[in-house]
């Protein structure tokens, strides 16, 4: 047999590996279901293990000369074709991933998987732009100049898919490093439909490959593996400990994008309107988002009025089907998902600390925990420092700028922040005191893919984005040659 598919959402989907531009299989297999109708099995996913990642890093290594050799402006040619057949395919991509994870339809077609041909674009044009820095010093002429490095692994986390996939691959393509990718096992199958676009792009065998499996197994063999140069994690700082350690035994550049505990800050001068709309939307997508704004501080004279408002846009949210465009939760990924978020409040409930609101699954059955609002008795609370991943915010209140910074800085992330406020002077202020890799200032969720991003503290390491994410893929290199001493 060469290949195993199944039919999601009206959409053929391999089931295999893509490794060297053949699909392949394992003997074992994980199950998928569907967020939204967990009775619902969509596939039998092949388990890789430590042989499966040797062949595909064996692959990657045997295409990475190749792809190196190409001009910058050649790999953007078909970083370009493979953003056109993406283009051409965001309905059935969509369709696939909102079964597969969750996510909503409407989002998914409107705003994610077009993200993923931009991403691509991007980098194809910022690589082929790309231009040597020539300096003269010393009697030398110096250039510096990017080599790829070599075989990357990519690994994503099960919340965003094909926006993390295509946001990783598409530098390290581009900077001629040729790519393992290793989704997540609780929604992988976008990823090996990109196989599919990919090879229908025309991008020669054995420069992108996927690898299907469970992290642990498949996951740490590819990261283990000595012949792999370039390591881009996103996911939960458990994993990237583990894969941080490997990283560094084999001498191997890391980046990990990882969990985050956000400020969303209302000070008195703000729109709370505004604010506490953006506070409520915060449960958009069941929280399983890891920019989320998860702690709520507010300055404590507009905390009531807040308050008001806040129930008032929660209680406007629709918990439903992703493929319904008034649906605004959706179903969390998995049974043991759900289970955790539970947990988180239990416990707090347990500690004394006072729900304002939700606190139980959602009465309605299906994979929903209802959107919760807890007011902890002090900071140091677990379900203040400690990432839930779902619909659950805090609610603390603060007197002035100083304790407002001191509370947004209290916890070992620093992914990203929300600031409401009305004033220029105070966004400056506070953006700036923040210890966050991205603040956003009455706004959220606005990106430039040329804009580096990452995490402080354990939220990440290295940054993404623009000439970040390029530099990351290269090993620079310093060529000096004494002036006047060739034609
Ligand atoms: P996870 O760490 O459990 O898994 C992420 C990926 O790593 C999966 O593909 C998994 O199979 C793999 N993996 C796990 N252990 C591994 C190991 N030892 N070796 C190699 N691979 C391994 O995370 P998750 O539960 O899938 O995702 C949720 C987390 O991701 C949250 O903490 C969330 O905040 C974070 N996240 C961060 C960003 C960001 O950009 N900073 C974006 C999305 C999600």
């Amino acid at each position: 047999m060469e290949d195993e598919r199944v039919e999601v959402a009206g959409v053929e989907v391999s089931t295999w590996h893509a490794i060297g531009g053949r699909r392949v299989g394992s003997e074992a297999t994980f199950e998928v279901r569907s967020p939204a109708d967990w009775e619902h099995r969509l596939a039998s996913v092949a388990r890789g293990d430590a042989a499966t990642a040797a062949q595909a890093v064996d692959a990657a290594t045997v295409a990475f000369p190749g792809w190196a050799a190409l001009s910058a402006g050649q790999r953007a040619t078909h970083l370009h074709r493979l953003a056109d057949v993406i283009d051409a395919e965001v309905e059935r991509i969509a369709a696939v991933e909102c079964l597969d994870m969750g996510m909503r339809h409407e989002s998914l077609v409107e705003r994610v998987v077009p993200r993923g041909a931009a991403n691509l674009r991007n980098y194809a044009d910022l690589a082929a732009a790309h231009e040597e820095r020539v300096w003269s010093s010393k009697g030398t002429r110096n250039r510096v100049i990017r080599m790829p490095a070599g075989p990357a692994v990519i690994i994503t986390p099960w919340n965003a898919p094909w926006m993390l996939a295509t946001w990783k691959l598409a530098p390290a393509l581009a900077a001629g490093n040729t790519v393992i990718l290793k989704p997540a096992e609780w929604s992988p199958l976008s990823a090996s439909l990109l196989a599919d676009l990919a090879e229908r792009a025309g991008l020669p065998p054995g420069v992108l490959n996927v690898v299907q499996g469970i992290g642990e197994e498949v996951g740490a063999a590819l990261v283990a593996d000595r012949r792999v140069r370039r390591i881009s994690f996103t996911g939960s700082p458990e994993a990237a400990r583990s894969i941080g350690a490997t990283a560094a035994h084999n001498i191997v550049p890391f980046t990990a994008e990882l969990g985050g505990k956000g400020p969303l800050m209302v000070f008195a001068d703000a729109d709370l309107d505004a604010a506490a709309a953006k506070a409520a939307g915060q449960y958009d997508d069941s929280g399983q988002v890891c920019l989320a704004g998860t702690r709520l501080l507010v300055e404590r004279s507009v905390a009531e009025p807040f308050l008001e408002r806040f129930h008032a846009a929660a209680d406007a949210h629709v918990l439903g089907d992703p493929h319904d465009p008034a649906t605004t939760v959706t179903p969390v990924i998995h049974p043991e998902h759900l289970e955790r978020i539970a947990g988180f409040v239990d416990r707090a409930r347990a500690e004394g600390h006072e729900i304002l609101r939700g606190g139980h699954l959602h009465e309605g059955g299906g994979l929903f925990y209802a959107p919760t609002l807890i007011a902890p008795r002090d900071n140091d609370a677990e379900i203040v420092q400690r990432e839930v991943f779902g619909p659950v915010l805090t609610f603390q209140t603060f007197e002035d700028e100083a304790e407002a910074i001191a509370l947004a800085n209290s916890t070992e992330y620093g992914l990203s922040a929300i600031v409401y406020t009305g004033s220029q002077a105070r966004a400056e202020r506070v953006g700036r005191a923040v210890r966050a890799g991205t603040v956003w200032v009455n706004t959220f969720l606005v990106r430039d893919l040329t804009a580096p991003f990452g995490g402080c503290g354990i939220s990440g390491i290295g940054r993404e984005g623009g000439d970040f994410a390029l530099e990351f893929h290269a090993d620079l290199k310093t060529l000096q040659i004494l002036e006047g001493s060739t034609d």
